[in-house]
């Protein structure tokens, strides 16, 4: 592996935005290397539920028939229980959108971007190449240090850098861009379970109080399970001891029992995430630009960071390619060609974000008083028609693909 001396854009990290970019740069014959710090794509539990517009716009781009051949799971419905009652529901199909939010291992998402780029001739992928500097000169970007697993080290001069390195985003880091980082009142420690065969196809929110448990059925016959704890609950809950904690589990949803006691037998089949959201002032600057979780990561309410992430990158793909077209052979890309791009998904971020808050504080309710209020809401949202287009306005919202990404090299399979 040649890491270049130089490209158009480099775009650091090969997580879902930053593979998908690599490959709907190349397909426009944009000279781009992701450099992604990892050598293997192996990530166990991380985003595997697509939302539906992500699964509409990666369908319209192309990527149909390799969903197919990898397989995948839908989501037909999400459904909320409270103290023992089912108090709200949504039906998947009411939405509008011809197909439903759909469970693919994130692995496999990224090697089927990675798999469309490859036999690309302006594409380069380098695995294990981490970015450790910026190359920054009179308040621009130039480029990056890119060093290898070896230790081989490379300054790669660029016309864009792309941060999309991920939540704790070094590129971010070394621009100086301070992340405002709020965490959520709870954290999650999450496992999967075998999928008993008559379990349906619904994702399952079901809350006992300030205790709670996600339910999402997972590809291929797996239910992925997180249970919340207080916020620096790790070293209590570890003191109370394994048993406890699966036993506190089983309370919440008894249908879990069995799985449980057969299937769920260490710490080491679990999997802790810290809850946050981070926040940035400064997206763009002359020479570089942040894109999903880098610029902002979200809490995991309704699934949306993976959606955000590919929204973000269809969104900008055009206007990279515009910016390159544009500006003089070897200039940066100016900030002032990405503002529109910065303020669209600004405002559609905050009106993520600001909802996730809202049920991040109902999650958060404890009291007898508090929780039959909460129960009371939520029974009586369900029953309003209008509960599909204010939930429709996260879960629904279209994604702008530019024509010009229908209308290049579709994706083949490996080996066509
Ligand atoms: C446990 C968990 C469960 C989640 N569940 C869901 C879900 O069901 N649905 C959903 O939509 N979202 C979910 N999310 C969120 C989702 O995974 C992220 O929002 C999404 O992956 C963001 O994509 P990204 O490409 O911006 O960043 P990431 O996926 O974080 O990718 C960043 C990449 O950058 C690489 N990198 C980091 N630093 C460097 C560096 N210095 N140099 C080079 N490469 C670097 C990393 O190795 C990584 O591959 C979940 C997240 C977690 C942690």
């Amino acid at each position: 592996m040649t890491i270049p001396n130089e490209t158009d854009v480099l775009v650091v990290g090969g997580g879902p935005a930053g593979a998908l970019l690599g490959c709907l740069l190349a397909r426009r014959g944009i000279d781009v290397v992701v450099a992604e710090k990892q050598s293997h794509l192996d990530r166990e539990f991380r985003g595997e539920t697509l939302a539906a517009p992500s699964v509409v716009t990666l369908r319209r781009l192309g990527f149909g028939p390799a969903l197919e051949r990898h397989g995948y799971l839908e989501t037909t419905a999400v459904t909320m229980r409270m103290e023992g009652r089912r108090v709200f529901s949504l039906d998947y199909g009411r939405f509008g959108i011809p197909t439903k939010p759909t469970d693919i291992p994130q692995p496999a998402l990224i090697k089927i971007f990675n798999d469309a780029a490859a036999g690309l001739p302006s594409h380069t992928y380098l695995s294990g190449v981490g970015c450790t500097e910026l190359l920054q000169e009179n308040g621009a970007v130039r480029g990056a240090v890119l060093k290898s697993k070896d230790g081989e080290r490379v300054e790669v001069r660029a016309r864009l850098v792309v941060g999309a390195d991920g939540r704790f985003s070094k590129v971010r880091k070394e621009a100086g861009i301070t992340a405002r980082i709020q965490p959520a009142g709870r954290d999650f420690l999450s496992f999967k379970l075998p999928r008993p065969a008559d379990w349906g196809t619904e994702a399952e929110l079901i809350v006992e109080r300030n205790k709670h448990l996600v339910v999402l059925p997972t590809f291929p016959d797996f239910l992925r399970v997180s249970n919340n704890l207080p916020k620096r609950g790790m070293g209590e809950l570890r003191k109370e001891g394994f048993a406890s904690f699966r036993a506190g589990i089983a309370a919440i949803d008894p249908r879990l029992k069995p799985l449980l006691d057969e299937h769920l037998t260490s710490w080491n089949d679990t999997s802790f995430l810290e809850i946050f959201t981070a926040e940035v002032d400064e997206w763009a600057r002359d020479g570089l630009v942040l894109i999903g979780d880098a610029s902002h990561t979200c809490t995991p309410i309704l699934g949306q960071g993976v959606n955000l992430a590919i929204q973000d990158t269809v969104c900008i793909t055009p206007v990279i390619a515009r910016s390159l077209e544009r500006g003089k052979p070897g200039s940066q890309v100016p900030a002032a060609d990405l503002a529109d791009f910065v303020a669209v998904r600004r405002k559609h971020k905050s009106m993520v974000t600001g909802f996730q808050r809202r049920q991040e504080a109902a999650l958060e309710q404890h009291t007898p008083l508090g929780t039959a209020l909460r129960r009371a809401r939520f029974q009586v949202l369900d029953r309003l028609p209008m509960k599909y287009s204010l939930f429709g306005n996260v879960l629904a919202a279209p994604h702008p693909i530019d024509p010009v990404d229908l209308r290049t090299p579709q994706p083949q399979p490996v080996g066509a």
